[in-house]
């Protein structure tokens, strides 16, 4: 036990939008102790060299999607499936529910483990929701979070980490569910317009509620 009661994990879906800050505080809240399952990284992992789903896109979409080092070559893929309905949809029907299947596999790992708090990284948490909440968005979760920052502040910190132009930071930011409306469907909001301290208090203390709520 790790001194919360047996059998009360606490599971909140965690998300935000292009360079918001949900990867930072979702490292917060895995160095406070929390079991983070990660969506995108479940994604990439399925998608590794040698995994079964990449050969399976090979044989759908071609080798013109493996680089030369047999990787996916996301570009090549996003490429193929940007301007044609029919091909993402064989795409999804590949990805998501395998992504799935290993997404709810990890949750119950973490709840059979009575973790206190189990948090699920998922980009498109309400997007998911809106259109009839299939795939790992469907996971139930007692709460939502969603890290927040203004439009200006994603562009920035966006462009510093990526090293893309403004405009590739407004197109991507664009094709999201605009931040604000999130924040308003969101249970807690952490606010990530300021210094990384402060993030970091906001977390502390949402952290400590979550799990004091069900101790
Ligand atoms: P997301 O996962 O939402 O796209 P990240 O957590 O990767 O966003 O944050 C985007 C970039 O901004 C990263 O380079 C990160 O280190 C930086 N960053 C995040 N929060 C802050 C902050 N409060 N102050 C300064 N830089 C920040």
């Amino acid at each position: 036990m790790r001194g919360h009661a047996a059998g009360v994990s606490v599971v909140i879906g965690l998300t935000g939008g292009i360079g918001s800050g949900k990867s930072t505080v979702a490292r917060l809240f895995t160095e406070l102790g929390a079991v983070v399952i990660d969506a995108d990284a479940i994604v990439h992992e399925l998608q590794g060299p040698g995994m079964p789903m990449l050969a399976e896109l090979a044989g759908v979409f071609g080798d013109e999607i493996l680089d030369s080092d047999g990787a996916l070559d996301r570009k090549a893929l996003g490429e193929i499936v940007f301007r044609d309905a029919e091909k993402l949809a064989r795409l999804n029907a590949i990805v998501h529910p395998q992504v799935g299947a290993e997404f709810g596999r990890r949750l119950q790992d973490a709840l059979a483990a009575d973790e206190a708090l189990i948090v699920l990284d998922i980009p498109l948490l309400f997007e998911g929701r809106r259109k009839g909440g299939r795939g790992a968005s469907s996971l139930a979760t007692q709460a939502t979070v969603v890290v927040w920052a203004p439009a200006e502040t994603q562009v920035e910190r966006t462009i510093a980490r990526d090293g893309c132009t403004r405009e590739e930071a407004l197109q991507r930011m664009r094709a999201q569910m605009p931040l604000d409306e999130k924040r308003d469907l969101a249970d807690h909001v952490i606010d990530n317009s300021g210094s990384l301290e402060d993030t970091e208090r906001q977390v502390r203390a949402l952290f400590a509620e979550l799990t004091e709520a069900a101790a």
